[in-house]
Parts: structure tokens; sequence; C-alpha cells
């Protein structure tokens, strides 16, 4: 079972993933040192599911009282961290507590925000249960919460002290949440890992029917790669931006669509796509790989029509997207399989061509698979 280390500027963590990573949990967590009570942030639908084995994972923990909050992106705000401090506070959680986090990504961002600002910081563990949150968010020390102006608005860095990741618990995830995952896996065989990137081409039937083996690899590569990139940028002044690949028209088709037609994931296979065909526009990226590319995000399954999303809806959102300087768009594009060049301005009328362009390009995708 891998063990995978990253490091951040408030020290190193392990990350435990593979099967049975779950029942080592316990012995894991006494090995952090003392602590005066571990308390459990959970939302009740993962409650449901993994609450029982969790519970039997973690003899000693508080698993059979935990704090239960819900995990839809519109609970992740700061009242809701507001919420789990008082909670805290009343079963008495002092400076020497362990917040254990046991969910997706927004379980993830709310604890390890509560984590980070409860009595100035207390010391945290994630156990992911989603794709996303296991190869992703649970990885790197980003936390927070959105404001009604946007999303990730208020957060901090605050790594966690050790990550228990089991692929055990995606066998509960509803296929869209898990297809969703894929594509951020997708992303870092394209970023990064050309071994990754065959073995999804081989294997991608197997891995969307949720074959254990397959699962097991593709989890723990990502969460190497992920660990690799935020260890040598933590504040994601370089490379840690390409991370950011299909992150660009992704964040904007998610808000221009209020979060509502799209998960995460899905925005970004879209947004892999267009950045791919912006790359092969600037003659940065030879068409064989493009296809390789655009195929790849195809095999997962059909992606959620574009339908009423239009190009110029989009030119305002992604001027204001976090990575623009100055309302010009800095794009994070792939030069070939595994090398990635990012900070790239493209002139609109190539974004808004690629844009149009992109519904044609899946279905033939799709239909060449
Ligand atoms: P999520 O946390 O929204 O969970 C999706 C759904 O799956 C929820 O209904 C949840 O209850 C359910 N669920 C979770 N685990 C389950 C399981 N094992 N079985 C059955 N159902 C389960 O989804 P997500 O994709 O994990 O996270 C999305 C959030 O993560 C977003 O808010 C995004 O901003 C954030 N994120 C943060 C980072 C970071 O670096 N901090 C990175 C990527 C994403």
């Amino acid at each position: 079972m891998p063990t995978i280390r990253a490091t951040s500027s408030l020290g190193a963590y392990p990350i435990h993933c593979g099967e049975g990573a779950l029942f080592r949990a316990a012995p894991l967590i006494a090995g952090l040192g003392k602590s005066t009570g571990t308390f459990i942030l959970s939302s009740p639908n993962v409650w449901r599911h993994w609450g029982r084995a969790i519970a039997k994972a973690l003899p000693n923990g508080n698993a059979h009282r935990p704090i239960l909050f819900d995990d839809a992106e519109s609970s992740k705000r700061l009242a809701t961290v507001e919420g789990i401090a008082r909670q805290l506070v009343h079963a008495g959680a002092d400076r020497h507590a362990i917040l254990i986090a046991v969910g997706g990504g927004v379980v993830g961002d709310v604890a390890g925000f509560t984590a980070a600002s409860y009595l100035r910081g207390v010391r945290l563990v994630h156990i992911p249960t989603t794709v996303v949150a296991q190869v992703d968010s649970a990885i790197g020390g980003k936390t927070g919460v959105d404001l009604p102006e946007g999303k990730n608005l208020v957060g901090a860095f605050y790594p966690p002290k050790l990550v228990v990741s089991d692929p055990v618990f995606l066998r509960t995830l509803p296929g869209r949440e898990y297809r969703s995952g894929l594509y951020e896996v997708i992303k870092y065989g394209v970023i990064a890992d050309v071994p990754l990137f065959n073995y999804l081409e081989r294997r991608m039937d197997a891995i969307v029917r949720r074959d254990p083996t397959a699962l097991a690899r593709i989890t723990a590569r990502s969460t190497a790669i992920k660990a690799r990139i935020v260890s040598a940028d933590e504040r994601e002044s370089g490379l840690r931006q390409i991370l950011n690949f299909g992150h660009t028209l992704g964040h904007a088709l998610e808000t221009a669509t209020n979060y509502r037609r799209f998960r995460h994931g899905e925005a970004v296979g879209w947004g892999m796509i267009a950045a791919t065909l912006l790359a092969v526009a600037r003659g940065r990226l030879a068409e064989g790989d493009a296809a390789r590319i655009i195929r790849l995000v195809a095999s997962v399954g059909p992606l959620p029509r574009l339908d009423t999303v239009r190009a110029p809806s989009l030119r305002p959102i992604l001027a204001s997207d976090k990575k623009s300087r100055g309302g010009r768009v800095r794009w994070v594009l792939p030069q070939r399989v595994g090398k990635m060049e990012w900070g790239i301005e493209v002139p609109w009328r190539t974004v808004a061509r690629a844009f149009v362009e992109l519904p044609f390009v899946a279905k033939a995708a799709e239909t060449h698979r």
C-alpha cells in the first residue's frame, strides 16, 4: 500500500492510499501524538453510507457523535464554519484536539478552514471519500468557503497532518460524481504523466466500471502527482499552475450556469478540450496528441450539453478569473502529452472560435472511440 509524502511550509504529511487504508487510520491518528479528543466532521449523506465503517475503524474517536453538516456547495459558507466551531466549543474541543474530515471536497474544504481557524489552528486529518477529494482537494492545503460573490473567496493554506485515502469509499459514489472525478485524473495524465495517460487510454472501460485494481492504480498515481506538484510550489507561484489545465474555461462554465448544470469535473472536461483546441490553434500542440487528449476526455462518457451558453457571455467571466491579469486571460495549455505551458494569452477570437467548435469536436471524438 503506497505511502506518499507531501511537503509544505507547515511541515510534511503522509498520504496513505490503497484498499484497506481505512483500517490503518486508528494507529496512524494515534501516531500523531497526544490529543484531548478526535472530532469527526462529515455530512449526513456520507455518514449514512460510511458512518458504521468509520465507527468501526476509529473505535476511540468520537465517531458515535460526529458533527454533521450539509455538503451541498451552497453550504460551503462562513455560516457553516461558525456552526461547526460552536459545536466544537460545546463538545469541549481544545487546542490539542484533532479534527477528522470524512467526505468529499466540500466537507474537506469546510472542515479544513474550520481546523485552520478554530482556536487559531488545530490538527487536521483528511479521510477523502470522492475521487475529487482523494486525488485533489485533500492534498495541497487549500481550504476555504464561498461567498455569494464567488467560489473559494475566503480561505487559508492549511495542510493536514495526515491523509487516509481508501478507494473502497468510491464504491458508493453516484455514477455521475464518480465519472466527474475521472476528468481530474485525466488532467494528471495530460499535465505530468505519459504512462498514466497511456494506461487511461487502455483501461478506461474498466475504470468506468470501477474495477478495483485499476481504481487503486489511478488514484495512487494521481495522488503522487498532486503531492509532487504542491510540494514543489505550495503557493502556486509557478509549477502548481499546471493543475489549472481545463479549469479556466471550466470555472467560467460553472459560473455562467450558476453551478447547476455541470459537476466541477465535467466543466473541466469541456475546459480540457477547449484548451487543447487553443494549443493546436497556436501551433504549439501536434494534431495527433490533441486527438488523443480529446478522445480520452470523450471516453468517460458524454458531457452535459453546452446548449444555451454563448461565448460572449463567458468573456467577462474569463476576464475576472483568478489567474487573469488586468482582464487578460492566462491559459494553461498542453505542448504535448505530459508537458504543459502556462500564463499564455490567446486572442479572444481564437477562444470564441474554439468554444463554438467544442460540441462538434466532442461528438466526433465520441463516435471515433
Ligand atoms: P462533493 O464534496 O460536493 O460531494 C459530492 C456528493 O457526493 C455529495 O452529495 C456527497 O454527499 C456525496 N458523497 C461523498 N462521498 C460519498 C461516498 N463515498 N458515497 C456516496 N456519496 C458520497 O464533491 P467533490 O467533487 O468531492 O468536491 C467538490 C468541492 O471540492 C468543491 O467545492 C470544490 O471547490 C472543492 N475542491 C477543492 C480543492 C482544494 O484544493 N481544496 C480541489 C478541488 C475541488
